[in-house]
C-alpha cells in the first residue's frame, strides 16, 4: 500500500512531501517556512488545478515543455497500446522496436537536408552529455584529440549533468560541484537589454558574436571542437537576440572548423512560429538537441540529431561508440512523440503559434508602461518583462532574483504560473491557447506587477 491508496487531503500530502522529498531548484529552507510545496493534482488544456481545488493559468507549459496543452488522451492511448504491445525493449546491440524506427525517421525527416541520423536520450541534459562524447569522440578519430573545448554563453541552461551544467553558463550552478569542468568556456551572451550599453541590437548581436570568434583565436582554432547556443535562450530570460548573431556565428563557426550546435531543447517542435528555432534564425547546425517539445512532456524523450558528414564518419571510422542509456528509444516513449508529433501537424499548432504570436506580442506590450517593466520582448510564444528599479538607467534591483520570486509568488496567488529568470517574468504557454486566455494571462501578470511594485514601494 503506498499514500496513492490512501486519498491523503492537502495537508497531508504536503506533510509527506516536506518529510520525504528533495526537489530539484528549491530552496528548501524558505520552502518549509511558506508551508511546503504547491501540489498539483490534474490539467486541461493551458488550465492547471491544485489540491486545495484551485484554477491556475499556465503561462510556463510546465518547464517550457506542454506544447500541445494538457490532457491529450491521444498520447495516453498510444503510452498505453504500445506498453500492452511492448513495454520495453533496448536499442543497444544491434536491436530496434517499430516506435524507435518510425521516431528517428520522422525527427530526420523535420531536420535540414544533410541531418538525417538521431541518437534516442531520456532528457535535455542527457542529450547535451551525448554530444560532448560524440564530439570529442569524433575529432579523436579525426586524428585531432586536441580539438575538445567547448564554446558556450554565459548565462546559457544546457542541462544538470557534470557536462551539460558545464556546457550551461549559470554561474549559481558552476559555483556548486566544482564546475564546469575543464575544456568548457563561456564568451558573452546576445543580451542587449541587459549588456548591450549605447550599442544598437544589430551593432551589438555583431559585437556578442565576434566574442566567440575573439575565444576561438584566442584558444587556437585546433583546440576549439564545437560551440553551443539556445537560438533563444530560455532559462537565461528569454533572450532574444538581435538578427545580426547567428549570421555571423554561422560565419565564424565554418571558417574556423568549429561545429555549430544548435540546443533546440526548448525552442523546437514550434515555440518560435517555425518547427525549429534554427529556421526562425538561419542557424545552419551540424547537431541538434532536442527534449522537451518532442513529446509535449507526456513522456521523458530527447534525441541528438547529427550530420551526415559526422555520423558516416564516426560509423565508418568509429567503430562501437561506447555510449547509450537504458531507455534510449523507449518504446512507450517514441509512440508518445510520435503521438504528439502528429498531433502539432495535423492540428496546424506551429502555424497557430506564427498566427497567435502577433497578439501574444501586442498583448505583452500593454505591460511595458508599467512603473517596474523596463523591456518586454517576445518570439513565438516565448515573452519575457524586465522588471527593474529603474526604468531610464535599467537599474536592477539588489539582490537580483529577490523582486522576481516575490512577483512569481503573486502570480501563483492570481492564479498564473509565469517564471522568473532573476528578475525577469518569462512565459511560454502551451501553443492551443485562444486570444481570450492571452488576454486573462496578461491582466493576471499586470495584477502581480501591482502587487509587486507595492512591495518593492
Ligand atoms: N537545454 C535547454 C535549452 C534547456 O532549456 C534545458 C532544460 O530546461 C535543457 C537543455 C535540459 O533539459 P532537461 O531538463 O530535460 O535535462
Amino acid at each position: 500500500m503506498t499514500l496513492l491508496d490512501k486519498n491523503l487531503n492537502p495537508v497531508e500530502l504536503v506533510a509527506s512531501d516536506t518529510a520525504h522529498h528533495l526537489h530539484p531548484f528549491t530552496d528548501h529552507k524558505s520552502l518549509h517556512a511558506e508551508g511546503g510545496t504547491r501540489i498539483i493534482t490534474h490539467a486541461r488544456g493551458a488550465w492547471l488545478w491544485d489540491a486545495s481545488g484551485r484554477k491556475i493559468l499556465d503561462g510556463m507549459a510546465g518547464l517550457w515543455c506542454v506544447n500541445i496543452g494538457y490532457g491529450r488522451s491521444e498520447l495516453a492511448e498510444a503510452a498505453y497500446r504500445q506498453m500492452l504491445d511492448l513495454p520495453y525493449y533496448n536499442t543497444f546491440f544491434k536491436t530496434a522496436t517499430v516506435p524507435s524506427i518510425a521516431l528517428a525517421d520522422k525527427v530526420a525527416s523535420l531536420m535540414p537536408d544533410h541531418i538525417n541520423r538521431v541518437f534516442f536520450v531520456n532528457d535535455g541534459s542527457e542529450a547535451n552529455d551525448t554530444i560532448v562524447r560524440l564530439v570529442r569522440h569524433y575529432f579523436q578519430l579525426k586524428g585531432q584529440p586536441e580539438k575538445s573545448v567547448f564554446i558556450s554563453r554565459r548565462n546559457a541552461y544546457h542541462g544538470s549533468t557534470m557536462a551539460s551544467a558545464s556546457l550551461g553558463g549559470m554561474a549559481a550552478m558552476h559555483g556548486q560541484g566544482g564546475l564546469p569542468l575543464p575544456g568548457f568556456v563561456h564568451v558573452d551572451q546576445p543580451y542587449w537589454f541587459g549588456e548591450g550599453g549605447d550599442l544598437d541590437p544589430e551593432a551589438f548581436g555583431l559585437k556578442a558574436a565576434r566574442a566567440v570568434e575573439d575565444e576561438i583565436l584566442r584558444l587556437g582554432p585546433e583546440n576549439v571542437a564545437a560551440f553551443i547556443g539556445e537560438p533563444v535562450q530560455g532559462a537565461g530570460g528569454v533572450i532574444i537576440p538581435p538578427d545580426s548573431y547567428w549570421p555571423e556565428i554561422n560565419r565564424i563557426c565554418r571558417k574556423y572548423g568549429v561545429l555549430l550546435i544548435a540546443d533546440e531543447v526548448i525552442c523546437g517542435f514550434g515555440r518560435t512560429g517555425k518547427w525549429f528555432g534554427f529556421e526562425t534564425y538561419g542557424i545552419e547546425p551540424d547537431i541538434v538537441p532536442m527534449a522537451k517539445g518532442l513529446s509535449s512532456g507526456y513522456l521523458p524523450i530527447g534525441a541528438v540529431a547529427i550530420s551526415d558528414e559526422i555520423c558516416d564518419f564516426v560509423i565508418e571510422n568509429g567503430g562501437e561508440f561506447f555510449h547509450g542509456y537504458t531507455y534510449s528509444g523507449h518504446p512507450a516513449a517514441c509512440a508518445v512523440a510520435l503521438e504528439n508529433i502528429r498531433i502539432l501537424e495535423d492540428e496546424k499548432l506551429v502555424e497557430h503559434v506564427a498566427d497567435i504570436a502577433p497578439y501574444f506580442h501586442e498583448k505583452l506590450m500593454t505591460l511595458a508602461d508599467h512603473p517596474l517593466v523596463g523591456e518586454v520582448r517576445s518570439v513565438g510564444l516565448l515573452g519575457a518583462c524586465e522588471l527593474v528599479r529603474d526604468k531610464a538607467t535599467r537599474a536592477r534591483f539588489d539582490p537580483v532574483g529577490r523582486v522576481g520570486l516575490a512577483c512569481r509568488d503573486h502570480c501563483f496567488e492570481n492564479g498564473l504560473i509565469m517564471r522568473s529568470c532573476g528578475d525577469t517574468m518569462v512565459l511560454s504557454p502551451p501553443f492551443p491557447i485562444t486570444r481570450d486566455e492571452v488576454d486573462e494571462m496578461v491582466d493576471l501578470a499586470r495584477a502581480a506587477f501591482d502587487s509587486t511594485l507595492e512591495d518593492v514601494k
